[in-house]
């Protein structure tokens, strides 16, 4: 038996993580973030990389994909449940944290494009599902490749300087402008990269509900969506 899927999509610091991870409180589903999965086998690439000695450079330049994906099961990459979600682990520990970091978030795009990286985390997203779990999964693909029946599909976006303040201000520091700008910058770079490449681009479901989030606040988008999923609540 499938469980119920909501699927939330949209560029990077979009809110989608927070977002779908508040959807899934509310609606008592759990919350599964594709982009720790991209995260995490970046993660596994660079420490590959570095145990050959070749930590400073491109990781996709020392190993072949398939490589990677057979380390990312050798040493035990997963998303394992934990409380309203499902928390990264590698080698036994928890990298949550980790995948999070700069070096990994400069290389994810990269390791993203690659078709074979794109299967293999998508067949296990499908398993998890298949293993009958209602989820609000967020990514980028979720709604026009990973789960094309989702039950409610949803696209957030935000101006780019609206997604650069709320990345910086996540960190902790002060939003100042040229902190803006340059976050700006990297933000759109990465969502070009995720929306020109040949793989499973970014870009909106054509049944997808669109959300613009640039003057909502955190608690009102949530509410939206969770009335959009509503009526699944009582389907079952
Ligand atoms: O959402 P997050 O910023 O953690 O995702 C990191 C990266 O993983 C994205 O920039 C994108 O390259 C990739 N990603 C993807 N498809 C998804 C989720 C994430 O390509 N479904």
């Amino acid at each position: 038996m499938r469980g119920r899927v909501v699927a939330i999509d949209g560029p990077s610091a979009s809110g989608k993580s927070s977002t779908a991870r508040a959807v899934a409180e509310e609606l008592g589903f759990a919350h599964l973030d594709s982009g720790a999965l991209y995260r995490g086998v970046t993660l596994v690439a660079l420490r590959e990389a570095a145990r050959r000695g070749r930590a400073h450079e491109d990781p996709l330049d020392v190993l072949e994909p398939e490589a990677i994906l057979r380390a990312a099961e050798d040493r035990g990459l997963m998303l394992q449940p934990d409380g309203a979600g499902f928390a990264a682990y590698l080698e036994g520990e928890p990298v949550d944290t980790e995948i999070r970091a700069g070096r990994v978030t400069g290389s994810v795009s990269a390791v993203s494009a690659v078709p074979v990286v794109r299967e293999w985390i998508n067949s296990r997203l499908r398993a998890m599902v298949r293993a009958g779990r209602d989820v609000v999964v967020d990514g980028r693909d979720i709604g026009t490749v990973v789960f094309p029946d989702a039950d409610l599909k949803v696209f957030l976006t935000a101006s780019p300087v609206v997604r650069a303040g709320r990345r910086i201000t996540q960190r902790g520091v002060d939003p100042d402008p040229q902190r803006l700008e340059a976050e700006a910058a990297a933000l759109a770079a990465r969502d070009h990269a995720d929306s020109t490449r040949p793989t499973a681009p970014l870009r909106p479901a054509d049944d997808a509900v669109l959300l613009d989030t640039t003057s909502l606040a955190f608690r009102e988008q949530v509410a939206r969506i969770v009335e959009l999923a509503r009526p699944l609540l009582a389907r079952r």
